[in-house]
């Protein structure tokens, strides 16, 4: 069965202090609110991994880096392999994520390995596509997203892709305050979903989690993931806060 998921970016934000007071929190929040739809994922940043995986209930929260290189090991100052983030208990690791494309310089090719690269290490990546605004008002952002895939997923077989998590974050609307319409988000993951059926076929297809992104909040998460398509969401500023991310989570 296709998997909901809710999914909290913390980028570079708190202390190890305050990320183990947030994880902790929200943690005890999910304990208290109980029986959820959606699978919750929480992506802190690397040094905090190792302190948060033990921490949480697994029953509860799964644990997410938010990128990893795209070599396996060797010399490399301050890259962090796939498999040290596989080694710190997170299942998961954001890849793709718009900031890195645009302030790293992170192009599709090195995108394809670094997603090969996690699933060799037994890691789900969480993969990021989205259009610049520019690109929507020239009306090109299917062909974005197309290319996206194309390049930085569609060389995995079936039983790679399976593994795969998309997560649809049209740019202009990170940390903006400016939400894609429910309209709008349901359009684009159809016609994600439509082009993973061409691909690799319905089975497939019907069973990819495809995540929204880009100022999803509790005042409006419960009309995004309305949509069909619409799979849950992957949450930056709202996730920092605990009392907002749970309310998120119980959106469905
Ligand atoms: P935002 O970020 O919710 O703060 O817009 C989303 C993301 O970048 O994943």
């Amino acid at each position: 069965m296709r998997k909901k998921i809710v999914a909290g970016n913390w980028k570079m934000n708190n202390s190890l202090k305050e990320g183990l007071e947030l994880a902790g929190r929200i943690n005890e929040l999910l304990k208290m609110r109980g029986k959820k739809e959606a699978d919750v994922i929480l992506a802190p940043p690397f040094i905090f991994l190792s302190d948060i995986t033990k921490m949480i209930d697994p029953q509860l929260i799964s644990v997410a880096a938010q990128n990893c290189a795209s070599e396996e090991k060797g010399a490399f100052t301050g890259e962090i392999s796939a498999e040290m983030v596989a080694s710190t208990g997170a299942t998961h690791v954001i890849i793709g994520h718009s900031e890195r494309r645009s302030y790293f310089g992170e192009d599709d090719r090195m995108l394809n390995k670094k997603v090969n690269i996690a699933l060799k290490n037994n890691l789900y990546p969480i993969f990021c596509c989205g259009e610049i605004l520019n690109q929507r008002e020239k009306g090109i952002h299917f062909e974005v997203i197309q290319k996206q895939l194309e390049n930085g997923l569609f060389s995995l077989d079936s039983s790679e892709f399976s593994r795969v998590i998309i997560a649809y974050e049209p740019v202009w609307a990170i940390g903006t305050g400016v939400t894609a319409t429910p309209e709008q988000a349901q359009e684009m993951h159809q016609h994600i979903r439509g082009l993973v059926d061409k691909k690799y076929g319905s089975s497939i297809s019907e069973e990819l989690t495809i995540l929204y992104g880009g100022s999803c909040k509790p005042s409006n998460a419960g009309e995004l993931f309305k949509n069909p398509d619409v799979d849950g969401g992957l949450i930056g500023g709202a996730s920092l806060v605990a009392e907002d991310f749970i309310s998120i989570i119980y959106s469905f």
